[in-house]
C-alpha cells in the first residue's frame, strides 16, 4: 500500500482549520489608561478584530459554540469567542460600541456586588441590560471576586461560602437581566476539584485563566482561555494562540490545582496522535523552559524548577503539529497554599 497517497489528504485537512475546536480570549479593560497587564489598548483591540476577520475567524456566541464542540458538531469556519471578566466600565463604554458596530457576540463575566454598589469603575445594570439586547451574554463571576478555594484545606466552611457566592450572583443576574446562562468564570482562575464537580452537577460550564483550546477532550468546568491583554495583545502574539489546539489528553484527569506541596508533580498521559509531534513537546514554568521526565512515548512528568512560594503558578506545555504548526497546548495552574 502506498502510504504517502493516503496521508497527504489527511495532512491537508488537519492543517487547514481547527473546525472542531473553539478558542476563547479573555479581556479585562479595553482602555489606554488602566494597568498595562490587564488592559488592551483601544487601537490594539480594533487591530485584533480586523486581524481575526482577515484570518477567517468567525466570532461566535460562547455558549452555543461550547455546546457544538461538546456534541462533536463540526463547523466549516475557525471559531473564536470573546470574553470580558469583571464588568469594568471600559467594556460598556469602549469595547461595546466597537463590537456592536461589527455585530459581534461577546460574553461579560460580571462581579455583581460592585455593580450593585454603583462603583465608578464598573458598568451599571442599565448598561449591562442594553448590551444583553445587542449581542452580549451577561454571565457569573461571583458576587465579590473572592478567592473561592484558598481556604479549602483548612476551613470546612469554604465550600458552602463558595457555592452560595456563585448561587447569589446567578440570582442577581437573573433579577437584573431577566435570564442567566449556566456559564461561570473562576475569579483569578482559581478552582479545585470539589468546586469544579459541584459546578458540573449544577449544569454550569466553567472557565479558568489557563491557556489552551477547547476540544471534545476538554474539562468542561475548567476550560482554558488565552489572555489578549498587556504583553499578549499584539496581533502577532495572538495569531499563535488563536490557531492553537488542545493537547490530546483527557483534561479532566489533570491533578487538582490546589496543593500544599512546594514541588507538585504534573503527570500527563497523552493520547497517541498522528498530528501532534510529541518528541518536540516542551513545557514552560512561569515562562522558563523545564525538563520533562518521559516514562514512555506518551507519559511524562514535569516538576517546577524550584520550590514554589504560596500563590498561583502556571505551567504551559506545547507540542507542534507534525508539519510545524499549529501548536497543541496544555496549561496547568498550581495554587500553593498553607505552608
Ligand atoms: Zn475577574
Amino acid at each position: 500500500m502506498n502510504h504517502k497517497f493516503f496521508t497527504l489528504p489527511l495532512l491537508m485537512f488537519t492543517s487547514a482549520a481547527n473546525a472542531d475546536a473553539l478558542n476563547v480570549l479573555i479581556y479585562h479593560h479595553v482602555d489606554d489608561s488602566t494597568p498595562h497587564s490587564t488592559s488592551t489598548r483601544v487601537d490594539d483591540f480594533i487591530k485584533q478584530l480586523d486581524a481575526f476577520e482577515q484570518q477567517g475567524y468567525e466570532i461566535v456566541d460562547l455558549q452555543t459554540a461550547v455546546r457544538e464542540v461538546q456534541s462533536g458538531q463540526e463547523t466549516p469556519q475557525k471559531r473564536l469567542a470573546l470574553t470580558f471578566d469583571d464588568g469594568f466600565r471600559s467594556v460598556c463604554d469602549t469595547a461595546y460600541p466597537i463590537l456592536k458596530e461589527r455585530n459581534l457576540p461577546f460574553t461579560v463575566f460580571v462581579t455583581t456586588d460592585p455593580v450593585d454598589a454603583n462603583y465608578q469603575g464598573y458598568c451599571d445594570w442599565e448598561q449591562l441590560r442594553e448590551m444583553s439586547k445587542n449581542g452580549a451574554t451577561i454571565a457569573n463571576h461571583t458576587l465579590d471576586h473572592a478567592f473561592l478555594v484558598r481556604e479549602s484545606l483548612q476551613d470546612t466552611d469554604w465550600f458552602q461560602s463558595a457555592t452560595r457566592n456563585i448561587e447569589q450572583a446567578q440570582l442577581r443576574i437573573e433579577q437584573e437581566i431577566g435570564h442567566a446562562p449556566m456559564l461561570f468564570a473562576y475569579p483569578y482562575g482559581e478552582y479545585n476539584h470539589e468546586l469544579r464537580d459541584w459546578l458540573k452537577a449544577q449544569g454550569y460550564i466553567a472557565f479558568g485563566q489557563q491557556s489552551g483550546s477547547i476540544e471534545q477532550h476538554s474539562d468542561w468546568q475548567a476550560l482554558p482561555r488565552f489572555n489578549a491583554a498587556g504583553n499578549y495583545a499584539s496581533v502577532s502574539s495572538l495569531r499563535f494562540k488563536t490557531s492553537a489546539r488542545a493537547l490530546p489528553t483527557d483534561f479532566s484527569a489533570l491533578p487538582d490545582p490546589v496543593v500544599t506541596d512546594a514541588l507538585p508533580p504534573l503527570t500527563v498521559e497523552l493520547t497517541p496522535s498522528d498530528e501532534a509531534h510529541y518528541p518536540h513537546l516542551q513545557c514552560y514554568f512561569n515562562g522558563q523552559s523545564v525538563e520533562l521526565d518521559w516514562h514512555d512515548d506518551t507519559r511524562f512528568t514535569v516538576l517546577p524548577p524550584k520550590e514554589l512560594v504560596n500563590g498561583r503558578h502556571r505551567i504551559n506545555c506545547t507540542a507542534p503539529h507534525r508539519n510545524g504548526s499549529p501548536f497543541y497546548w496544555l496549561s496547568q495552574q498550581w495554587l500553593v497554599v498553607n505552608q
